[in-house]
């Protein structure tokens, strides 16, 4: 049998609470990401979501349980996994190109100057960021244009892993259209792995192979993952923790 890309093993997440008591985030929580798969997880506002994500990032570390990527534990932040925030989180004082060649510099090393710009560049034209823009600083751009930065950034150091953090929360429908079809393009013609966090049903239907809801706890009373199937091509909800979601 072959090992899925990603493996999440028993995770749990805890922090203090009041007095001494621990809050749990989540536990036992497990699924498996395959090699190429865009997966949405939805849920609630304050179910955990970004926890997860921070964890299969490496910027946060699990209380309990394990993230395998690749046959490999991971342990810290690693230029494999690319990040995108709800805020951009781009460097203000560098232009849209130079924050893509920023990351792709970090990434390949050994690149030319000009191979580096040539490749950022790229990204930038697949986000349909070009005509000047990419010689604005964030601070000039709209925050759609932002988050096309952001999404060119991520994909642009050709993470094996992608990691989504509810990324077009703060945009308005019609730009978040435009990116969400931008998105799926340079997935499907990169085969990289996706892991994007919304809270958006519809958004999560219309991108994901396949989609993990999450709810409030106490998720130790679910016994099992309940699968549902959602009525589009390829589409597979599988439904993690709660049965009353
Ligand atoms: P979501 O992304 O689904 O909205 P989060 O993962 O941000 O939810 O948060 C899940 C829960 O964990 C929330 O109740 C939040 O208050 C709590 N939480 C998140 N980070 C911390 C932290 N660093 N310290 C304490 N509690 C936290
Ligand atoms: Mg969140």
């Amino acid at each position: 049998m072959t090992q899925p890309f990603l493996e999440i093993d028993g995770l749990a997440k805890r922090f203090p609470g009041s007095k001494d008591e621990l809050l749990t985030v989540f536990e036992n929580v497990n699924f498996d990401i395959q090699k190429g798969e865009f997966v949405c997880i939805i849920g609630h506002s304050g179910c955990g979501k970004s926890t997860i994500m921070n964890v299969l990032a490496g910027l946060d570390e699990p209380t309990e349980g394990v993230v395998t990527m690749d046959g490999k534990e991971v342990s810290g932040p690693s230029l494999d996994r690319g990040v995108v925030f709800q805020n951009y989180s781009l460097l203000p004082w560098l232009t849209a190109l130079k924050n893509v060649m920023f990351g792709v510099k970090a990434r390949f090393p050994s690149w030319s100057k000009e191979r580096v710009e040539e490749h950022s560049y790229e990204y930038l034209r697949m986000v349909g960021l070009t005509n000047g823009a990419e010689h604005r600083k964030p601070s000039q751009l709209s925050g759609g244009m932002r988050q096309r930065v952001s999404i060119a950034r991520a994909f642009a150091t050709q993470p094996k892993l992608l990691l989504l953090d509810e990324p077009f929360g703060a945009l308005d429908a019609l730009t978040r259209g435009t990116i969400q079809d931008e998105l799926l393009k340079i997935w499907q013609d990169s085969g990289q792995t996706v892991f994007m966090i919304t809270h958006d049903v519809d958004e999560a239907i219309l991108l994901a192979d396949r989609i993990l809801l999450m709810s409030n706890g106490p998720f130790a009373e679910v016994a099992e993952s309940v699968v549902i199937d959602i009525p589009r091509p390829r589409k597979r909800a599988e439904m993690i923790h709660h049965p009353a979601y």
